[in-house]
């Protein structure tokens, strides 16, 4: 399957033209495609062992393609027999274990990769990279002296220096607290926003992934299931494996009925429905949290509360339908409901979005 995102008025700085990546002879990566406008932030995103660096560092150049094509700003970069080698890409990276040089200072490490620079033009390019992450007036200190989100945007402001067109980041933010890494994930995307620099982040994290990126490619298991927004991958998931990875949900049995209707535990859900699903055709229907309003008022659906789980602003409840179905709800936390309590529900789907019963696609974690 070839999954293309082409958007003709934007000019692709990074096009994956069904691209194959292996090692010795194996493939890992299959016949993936994909446009990343200039100056647009993409993200690979998928479970660990799916592929996601072995693609990075195709990009890179570390990695030649065993078939297809990846094409740089209108350059063929890569195809079978060719790499066009990292240095001659204009890419920078960042890692996961983004080792600062401990003998240099903070100026010394961030001019690593314009040595070849006058000494004003230098200067002038550190300083610059401090002020846009914050740091102004640490040239001097050394990595040992700072803290990780603090060496972790010298390691940024390092891969900016010589001013790569396409900034390619690999888990960067992994090592650091849970709390922190929406945050720093914004911040790394204004920072290559105020630079006008393309990006693409690879992390296993789909709140990494909604805080940093325009667009994001859901890999499964070498392919690619989907390269749409976040939006998008929460309302209209391409597959179940969409579905699954990304976002909170259940996948209810049910029935299509006529009208573009389908019969569920839930009662009748409506919404446009593919053609393909006609009346009758047994299916399965993706259940969102928000899909569902707890309504004790208003609700005719009964269900009773199995368990919850705080989120601050609201309560994630799972509750039993009274077939015995489970779903998932969120609701705000001052409706604060205990273990056992029968509540009423009544449905509030802004997407109905349907899978061929028993169609397992592909594999679910
Ligand atoms: P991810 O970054 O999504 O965790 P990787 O791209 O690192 O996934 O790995 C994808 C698959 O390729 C895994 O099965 C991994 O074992 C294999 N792999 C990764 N690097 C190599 C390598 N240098 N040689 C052989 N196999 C590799
Ligand atoms: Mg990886």
């Amino acid at each position: 399957m070839t999954i293309t995102n082409r958007n003709p008025a934007a000019a692709a700085e990074v096009v994956l033209d069904d691209v194959d990546v292996g090692y010795s002879g194996q493939r890992v990566v299959h016949a993936i495609s994909l446009e990343l406008p200039r100056g647009q932030i993409g993200c690979l995103l998928g479970p660990s062992g799916c592929g996601k660096t072995t693609l990075l560092r195709a990009i890179a150049g570390f990695e030649g393609v065993m078939r297809g094509e990846i094409r740089l700003n209108g350059e063929s970069v890569s195809r079978p027999g060719f790499t066009l080698p990292p240095e001659r890409r204009s890419v920078g990276m960042v890692f996961q274990d983004f080792a600062l040089f401990p003998h240099l200072d903070v100026a010394g490490n961030i001019a690593f990769g314009v040595r070849g620079w006058s000494r004003g033009d230098r200067d002038r390019r550190v300083r610059e990279l401090l002020r846009l992450i914050g740091l102004s007036g640490y040239e001097r200190a050394y990595p040992h002296a700072l803290s990780g989100g603090q060496q972790q945007r010298i390691a940024l402001a390092r891969a900016l220096a010589p001013k790569p067109e396409l900034l390619l980041l690999d888990e960067p933010f992994s090592n650091m607290d849970i709390e922190l890494r929406t945050d720093i994930a914004h911040e790394v995307r204004a920072i290559l926003r105020a630079e006008g620099t393309t990006g693409i982040l690879v992390t296993h994290d789909q709140n990494e992934a909604f805080a940093f990126a325009d667009c994001i490619a859901v890999l499964n298991n070498g392919r690619l299931s989907q390269w749409d927004t976040a939006y998008h991958l929460y309302h209209r998931p391409a597959d179940r494996f969409v579905a699954d990875f990304v976002g909170e949900g259940t996948i209810i049995p049910g029935k299509v009925c006529e009208n573009n209707c389908v019969e569920t535990a839930l009662g009748k859900i409506r919404g446009p429905l593919s053609d393909r699903f006609g009346p009758g055709t047994a299916v399965d229907v993706l259940v969102r949290p928000d899909d569902i309003a707890l309504d004790n008022d208003r609700g005719d659906i009964k269900a009773e509360v199995l368990s919850k789980a705080f989120r601050g602003a609201d309560f994630l409840y799972t509750l039993r339908l009274q077939d015995g179905t489970e779903i998932l709800c969120v609701a705000p936390s001052h409706d604060n409901f205990v273990v056992s309590d029968h509540v009423r529900l009544r449905l509030n789907f802004s997407h109905l979005v349907v899978f061929p019963r028993g169609d397992s696609g592909p594999a679910r974690r």
